[in-house]
């Protein structure tokens, strides 16, 4: 794919996704952090079920430790995995209190030394919260990349590493958001709605349908 369709795809999908943002509910970096830890195989509105009503009581590093597990769990025992999750949130509230001054860090190598956070979490965060230029691959990026062949790749760190190369700088930011929203929307997994789709004849999927 050239240049200058890539552009294009991007310029269509800012069009068509006016507000390119996260559908997690969230207002500080803590905030968001907790919530995408729980978002591992989980919905957005799953999690948001949850964090609606653990945030008013609890939204910072100390109040979510003096829960302890227990306490928490009882908030977030609707979403998949909620054990192993309260467990990490734990953990990694304690880390943040005692190493980063109960801050969110704004860099992977200490995000990902948290507990519960790998690689896309902390791209999320460094993305979403502090507007790093980082790429998140999750179900939607991996599946829309590969069809579209805007970064095609085996995995998701090759999708990764291609749109970081090819995706136009202008749109380096809003990229992650606006290729998820299109993913969950329109160029969904089971059947692309190719007929509704904005760069319908960008795309280079053999597949997609009329
Ligand atoms: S044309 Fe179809 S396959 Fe291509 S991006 Fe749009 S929805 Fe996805």
């Amino acid at each position: 794919m050239n240049k200058q369709k890539r552009l294009e795809i991007f310029q269509r999908l800012a069009e068509a996704i006016p507000e390119p943002e996260t559908e997690l509910n969230y207002s500080t970096p803590f905030e968001l952090l907790i919530a995408v830890i729980l978002s591992a195989q989980a919905t957005d509105k799953g999690v948001n079920i949850a964090t609606d009503k653990l945030f008013p009581v609890a939204n910072t590093p100390e109040a979510i430790y003096a829960l302890g597990e227990e306490g928490l769990k009882e908030y977030i025992k609707t979403i998949g995995l909620f054990n192993t999750k309260g467990a990490n949130i734990i953990k990694t509230c304690k880390m943040l209190i005692e190493l980063h001054n109960s801050q969110v860090p704004d860099n992977r190598k200490d995000l990902e030394a948290l507990p519960g956070v790998g690689r896309k979490t902390a791209n999320v965060v460094l993305n979403t919260a502090f507007g790093h230029p980082t790429m998140a691959v999750d179900t939607h990026i991996f599946r829309v990349s590969n069809r579209t062949k805007l970064a095609p790749g085996k995995n998701v760190l090759e999708v990764e590493q291609k749109l970081l190369k090819n995706v136009p700088k202008e749109y380096i930011i809003p990229a992650h958001h606006l290729l998820i929203l299109h993913g969950r929307y329109t160029c969904t997994a089971r059947k692309p709605r190719c007929g509704a789709c904005c760069i319908y004849d960008l795309c280079e999927y053999k597949e997609k349908t009329a």
